[in-house]
């Protein structure tokens, strides 16, 4: 018998498909595989489940490899996103598939299935209209097998089926569900090897588990079904199975399982919005997952923290307020350099250089993308300026004399934030709101942003009285 997984060392895996970018619910998968991994002090796997041929490509590969990457989710054992492919890709593990496919065959547990497509079909239609579920009705499991296997030997396209005993159930813990059961009787014997020759889902996924030594699998529920069979297949090739733990699935607001329409559902829609890798791992270690530690941020934290059994059952909201408080926490841990970087990849001119870091302590609080650090630098250095409606408005119920004075004074040179205001509520008597409302209205054309102390060290004095003179004549003063 194979050691107890829970006796093994802990090795996680992610085995993607690469026939798409990868999305929200497959990174979280990953994510929580690293977790676990760390967590027990053991290692993460990444293997590519590249059989589908006409489905997958290098390209998604090397693309989903990139986004682990970069989020800084690496992993222990797997292919390189630029060396060619190796033995943690299932289409380079044809001679493996093979020799697990003959000690079946060997054992009597394998057999050629001679039936079409077309009849499949029509067999499930039937199943279906007869109220039962659909699975193979075991036509060629009672051919003979010699002469079944001299049929296949002569080039008859054949799928090979497992042979599902009948009358047993299979039984396991689930790490998040708990104990299940499933009896063999509702298990249809199931592909292994496609007509083609490439390995079936199924068959390719448990040798891999078996074969890698994996200790533990957590996975997406939709695949919970998908267990039983890989167990009873396991056990057949007398390989040690893994714990599975399947997750709850991802939803968006409206309780429908998340897509496009909710907006961006993939790591690259997010890494371009400006998404911080470690906004995105904060956030979704939470998905699905209770901490008790609420701060917990850094990878090791997060790990530290993880547990199968603070996995939740119910479907994981997915909340964009609460991604946007990771990236808060994110964005303000950036150094001023990398917030510049971050913020301004696409300018890099901008914002000027001796002004870089004062623009960053001023701004940041505002920023939690790069569209907003570029929305303030074009407000602070550009040379025009426009006014929002509310701005406008609270211009035009200044007090009439305020921004005269405020221009006058400017025109003086009086542009520091103490001598302006301090000036201005001597000359006017307008003070607090009504004096700070107009002068940030004037001055950045919006009511609400960066500190205006700030934003007044931060700007060319002559800017300041231009905007204040502008600001001035609009009120018509
Ligand atoms: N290639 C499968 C998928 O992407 C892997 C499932 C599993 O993790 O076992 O859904």
């Amino acid at each position: 018998m194979p050691p107890e997984p829970s006796s093994r060392p802990v090795r996680t895996r992610f085995a993607p498909s690469p026939t798409g970018l990868l999305h929200i619910g497959n990174v979280r998968t990953a994510l929580f595989s690293a977790l676990f991994a760390r967590a027990g002090g053991g290692s993460f796997v990444l293997r590519i489940e590249d059989t589908d041929r006409a489905r997958s490509s290098a390209a998604h590969a090397r693309a989903l490899m990139e986004d682990l990457e970069w989020l800084g989710l690496a992993w222990d054992e797997g292919p390189a996103s630029d060396a060619p492919a190796n033995d943690y890709y299932q289409s380079q593990r044809g001679a493996i598939y093979e020799h697990h496919l003959e000690r079946l065959r060997a054992a009597d547990r394998v057999y050629p299935c001679f039936c079409t497509e077309g009849e499949l079909k029509l067999e499930r239609k039937r199943q279906r209209a007869a109220g039962e579920p659909p699975r193979y009705s075991g036509r060629c499991a009672r051919l003979a097998p010699q002469a079944s296997w001299r049929r296949l030997e002569q080039g008859e396209a054949a799928t090979l089926r497992f042979r599902v005993p009948r009358g047993s159930s299979v039984v396991f813990d689930d790490l998040v569900r708990g104990s299940q059961s499933f009896p063999t009787e509702e298990i249809g014997d199931f592909i292994l090897r496609r007509t083609d020759g490439t390995p079936a889902f199924f068959f390719g996924n448990a040798v891999d588990d078996g074969e890698m030594r994996i200790s533990h699998v957590l996975r997406g529920e939709d695949h919970l079904s998908n267990t039983p069979r890989q167990l009873l297949l396991l056990e057949a090739l007398e390989l040690p199975a893994p714990c599975y733990g399947h997750i709850s699935m991802i939803v968006g607001e409206d309780g429908a399982p998340l897509s496009k329409r909710h907006g961006s559902a993939t790591v690259a829609d997010l890494r371009g919005e400006g998404f911080l890798p470690a906004a995105l791992l904060a956030y979704l270690a939470r998905l699905g997952h209770h901490y008790e530690d609420e701060g917990s941020f850094e990878f090791a934290e997060l790990a530290r923290g993880f547990s199968a059994e603070r996995l939740g059952r119910a479907p994981a909201r997915f909340d964009r307020a609460q991604l946007l408080h990771w990236q808060r926490v994110a964005v303000d841990r950036l150094g001023a350099e990398d917030f510049i970087a971050w913020g301004f990849a696409a300018e890099p001119e901008s914002p000027p250089g001796a002004a870089r870091e004062a623009f960053v302590d001023a701004a940041r609080p505002n920023v939690l993308l790069p569209r907003d650090a570029r929305h303030w630098a074009g407000i602070l250095f550009a040379k025009d300026l426009a006014l929002s409606a509310e701005a406008r408005r609270a211009l035009a119920e200044a007090e009439p004399r305020l921004l005269v004075t405020a221009a006058r004074l400017a025109a003086d040179g009086v542009t520091d934030y103490e001598g302006l205001s301090a000036a201005l509520r001597r000359e006017t008597g307008v003070k607090g709101r009504a004096l700070f409302r107009p002068l940030r209205a004037a001055l950045t054309g919006e009511l609400g942003g960066p500190e205006l102390a700030r934003v007044l060290a931060l700007m060319p004095p002559e800017r300041v009285a231009a905007r204040l003179r502008a600001a001035a004549a609009l009120r018509g003063g």
